[in-house]
């Protein structure tokens, strides 16, 4: 029994610490609440530490939160989506399957991949990946599904494309 409530601890202890799961704020709350280790001399950064004091702000060279790490992801996905051609191959159909497949289950916020996981096996139905607009129009939904599980705004998926391959039509992207 204390083996296995040892191992539970563990994980949880992992799954607690997973920084690319937790935002800034969070994260510096839990750095708080644990003692400080020591500094050994051999490993001081040589460099000058960019630290910020803010606690919404996390320098540009540390690892990501979970906020920026999904800004970065959303932005990857959805231009693969802009740069999908409008008549996919078989093969470039399964590539893109494929991807988002392998993507849901290494994406470093586990809890996050795994919801989308399950999107997919539900409501959200496997990738729609006949054509860009098709492929594009899913991605949204798939993120308009994280929008409303974080009490956001949904996305018009009308202006998917707009937002993401062709620029706005008032030109300010021009
Ligand atoms: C697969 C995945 C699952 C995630 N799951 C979680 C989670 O469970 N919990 C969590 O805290 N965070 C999760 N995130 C991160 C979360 O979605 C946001 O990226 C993060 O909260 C930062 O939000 P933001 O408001 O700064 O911008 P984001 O929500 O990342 O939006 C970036 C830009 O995308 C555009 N946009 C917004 N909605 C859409 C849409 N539907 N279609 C097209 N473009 C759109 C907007 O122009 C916006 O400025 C996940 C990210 C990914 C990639």
């Amino acid at each position: 029994v204390s083996f296995t409530a040892t191992l539970i601890s563990l994980l949880v202890l992992n799954i607690y610490r997973c920084r690319s799961c937790t935002d800034i704020r969070s994260w510096r709350q839990m750095a708080k609440a644990q003692p400080t280790p020591k500094p050994s001399t051999s490993t001081l950064p040589t460099a000058a530490p960019t630290l910020s004091t803010h606690p919404t702000q996390i320098p540009t060279d540390c690892p990501p939160d979970v906020e920026q790490l999904g800004r970065a992801s959303w932005t990857l996905l959805h231009t693969v989506a802009g740069a999908y051609p409008e008549k996919p191959t078989p093969q470039q159909q399964q590539d893109a399957t494929q991807f988002i497949s392998t993507f849901s289950r290494l994406y470093p916020c586990h809890w996050c991949g795994t919801d989308f996981q399950l999107w997919m096996k539900g409501a959200g139905g496997a990738p729609k990946v006949s054509s860009r607009q098709e492929f594009g129009q899913w991605l949204c939904e798939a993120q308009n599904e994280v929008n409303k599980k974080l009490g956001k705004e949904a996305f018009d998926c009308n202006k998917w494309e707009e937002r993401w391959r062709t620029g706005w039509k008032d030109g300010r992207c021009d």
